[in-house]
């Protein structure tokens, strides 16, 4: 006889009536006199197989197997009754009688943890400390798969726009915006850092070709114990040359947001369902001055500002007032004062104590922060002497602008955070696969 083909669980309702082999783990073993269920999930989806007496040898089998063995079944699919009303219930629509059940993989001990409870009610610390088994569980399996459709959709749409992508070095050789947040590093015999931002290699990106996005790995030696902090994090950066202005940027940031909310709107909604949870409303994003925010709070909710910057409760605040006024889950906040960027940012033209940069929030906290960057040669030496730092040390950031740079600008977005708002998740830690954070260094 031919050798059977594997196929996926979600392939399974298309072969009723044929013989199929699978290959997946035990999720659940039940007994019912002499049958024997045994629930059976691969990386498509879950499928019931039933285990009959008149098989004596799978039978056998699989008395054998228990919750995450691997294992492989061949067995003739069938149709249940009762219609599937979306793709994960599909393969609710059928069952595999079982001829032949083969163990592939046998664990060395009772995993601690069930992964098959559809509702991993655990503790961060344990879902973290368990983590290779418990992103076994479907619905932590869904943060991943939405967070994989983020990243596919942010290429995809910056690449649509003409954004040439590339990865910048992670090894750098100083900690050229101030070094108080970077990791410090043996570099044969000297020492590096470790790049808390691509922003300057974004620049050079821009000086040669104009647009160019990353996706890559950021690391902030910042001490946070927060629910939207880790130190290792994975930054979904763009920089853009020959703007008008920094709302160009904003524009194109836009864009592409709106266009990962309809691919994970399209291709999501299973995922999205575990969680309860809805894509964002597609309505043009509010941009409101910083300096107007500032007033909203203070008039809408009596909140006193120190300085001209908001905390994380006014973020919040901020978000729930254009949510309900505008009826959108994000908004830029625009022109931050001067003192508190980056010494690169654009000063406003009619106001030099502010700058043409942006903050984007969505549901409550910041996902990304952006504007337009000083792109003349003077002007950059001129401002990093006056915030009293010494040009001589930013030689090589400098040389980017000597030879014909345009007007340009970008962003830094985090893709956990949006996984995190999008699902409502209480901590970033859970869009992350193994996160890192100032106790945490392993799994
Ligand atoms: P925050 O003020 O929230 O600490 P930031 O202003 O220091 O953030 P940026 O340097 O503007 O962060 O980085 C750009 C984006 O990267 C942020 O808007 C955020 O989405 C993400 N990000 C920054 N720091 C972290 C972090 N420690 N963990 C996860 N994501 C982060
Ligand atoms: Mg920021």
């Amino acid at each position: 006889m031919e050798e059977l083909k594997r196929i996926l669980v979600s392939e399974t309702p298309e072969h009723i009536g044929e013989t199929v082999k699978l290959c997946g783990w035990v999720s659940i073993r039940r007994d019912h006199g002499k049958l024997i269920f045994i629930e059976l999930r691969d990386r498509s989806g879950k499928v019931q197989v039933v285990i009959l007496p008149d098989h004596p040898e799978a039978a056998l089998a699989a008395k054998e197997v228990r919750s995450e063995y691997a294992i492989e079944v061949t067995g003739l699919v069938k149709a249940r009754p009762g219609k599937a009303e979306n793709a994960e219930q599909a393969t609710g629509s059928v069952e595999i009688e079982a001829t032949s059940l083969q163990i592939i993989s046998q664990p060395i001990e009772e995993p601690p943890i069930d992964v098959s409870n559809p509702e991993l009610s655990l503790n961060l610390d344990t879902l973290l400390n368990h983590r290779t088994l418990t992103l076994r569980n479907d619905k932590v399996h869904s943060i991943f798969s939405l967070y994989a459709l983020l990243l596919e959709a942010y290429a995809a749409a910056c690449r649509k726009r003409g954004f040439l992508e590339v990865k910048t070095p992670k090894i750098v050789s100083a900690a050229t915006e101030g070094g108080a947040n970077f990791f410090k590093i043996q570099y044969f015999d000297r020492e590096a850092f470790l790049a808390q931002s691509p922003q300057f290699y974004k620049q050079a990106g821009v000086s040669a070709f104009e647009r160019v996005f990353e996706i890559g790995t950021v690391f902030r030696a910042e001490p946070h114990f927060t629910t939207r902090h880790v130190n290792e994090y994975t930054g979904l950066d763009a920089e853009m040359g020959f703007i008008g202005n920094f709302e160009d940027v904003m524009a194109e940031l836009e864009g592409i947001m709106m266009e990962i909310v309809a691919v994970i709107g399209e291709r999501g909604q299973t995922d999205l369902a575990r969680y309860g949870a809805a894509t964002p409303p597609v309505v043009a994003i509010p941009r409101i001055r910083l300096a107007d925010a500032v007033e909203i709070l203070k008039r809408e909710y009596g909140k006193e500002t120190e300085g001209e910057d908001i905390d994380s409760e006014g973020e919040r605040m901020i978000s729930e007032y254009v949510a309900k006024t505008y009826g959108s889950d994000f908004i830029f906040l625009t022109h931050y004062p001067t003192a508190i960027r980056p010494f690169y940012s654009m000063p406003n033209a009619d106001d030099p104590k502010y700058t043409d940069t942006f903050d984007l929030l969505f549901r409550g906290i910041e996902i990304a922060s952006g504007g337009q960057r000083i792109h003349e040669y003077q002007v950059l030496v001129d401002t990093i002497k006056k915030r009293g730092m010494d040009p001589e040390a930013f030689k090589d950031y400098l040389d980017i602008f000597k030879y014909g740079t345009p007007p340009h600008g970008g962003w830094g977005l985090g893709s956990e955070r949006i996984i995190q708002k999008l699902l409502g998740l209480g901590s970033i830690k859970e869009a992350v696969l193994f996160p890192r954070d100032v106790k945490r260094l392993t799994p």
